[in-house]
């Protein structure tokens, strides 16, 4: 389990990795999107730090989450800014204050994200989006929420890998991609890759 400051940690070390990433991620985006998907994770990531550094003390684990979510919507602006923010702030924002996070908690949460921003963004699984990597990993989560925190995150991180992998067969339905038609096919998605990430960043601090 995670306290709130724990959490706060892990979303910190979370952030330092997606910043680090800056280039990998821009470079995705440059073969067959705008080339702005690192700079825009990097810029929203080190919002939310800067956010999450001011937050020593916080006791609700939820707070911790939606507050990093809300420095990265506020601060990204454009559609991947309100799919990200979301990935924090969507399952966190309105449940009940807890001073520990468990892996059935971090299931339930990213479920309710990963509603929100479909609600939202429309992609379903095979669209080439973030939601190829976020939904299997979601999926994973549910099925091992028995386990350790570790292993069920190991199972996240895994799933979100491979749905990074499958998002290279499929044709775009959103963004820059779209108009590439057959041409996407063989490049992976850049969002479905800062998920991955995000989740690989979650195993390691629990590490
Ligand atoms: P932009 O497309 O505005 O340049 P980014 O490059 O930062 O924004 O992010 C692009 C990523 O956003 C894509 O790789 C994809 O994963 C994700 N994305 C785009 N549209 C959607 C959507 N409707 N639902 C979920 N994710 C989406
Ligand atoms: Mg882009
Ligand atoms: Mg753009």
């Amino acid at each position: 389990e995670l306290s709130a400051e724990d959490a706060r940690n892990m979303l910190i070390y979370i952030a330092d990795k997606v910043i680090a990433q800056k280039l990998y991620l821009t470079e995705i985006d440059s073969a067959i999107g705008d080339g702005d998907h690192g700079i825009g994770m990097a810029g929203g990531m080190q919002k939310a730090k800067r956010k999450l550094l001011q937050m020593q003390g916080t006791e609700d684990v939820y707070a911790v989450f939606a507050a990093a979510g809300k420095a990265m919507l506020l601060s990204m602006g454009g559609a991947s800014g309100v799919i990200f923010g979301s990935l924090y702030l969507a399952g966190a924002k309105d449940a009940e204050p807890k001073s520990v996070l468990g892996a059935a908690d971090i299931a339930r949460m990213e479920r309710k994200s990963l509603g929100a921003i479909q609600d939202r963004g429309k992609a379903e699984i095979g669209d080439k989006t973030m939601v190829d990597a976020l939904a299997p990993a979601v999926a994973a989560m549910e099925a091992n929420t028995d386990k350790t925190l570790l292993e069920m995150l190991k199972k996240a991180e895994e799933a979100a890998k491979q749905g990074v992998e499958d998002t290279k067969k499929y044709q775009a339905k959103f963004g820059r991609a779209k108009s590439l038609m057959e041409r996407a096919i063989g490049y992976q998605d850049a969002g479905a890759t800062s998920v991955w990430l995000i989740f690989q960043g979650m195993r390691e601090f629990v590490e």
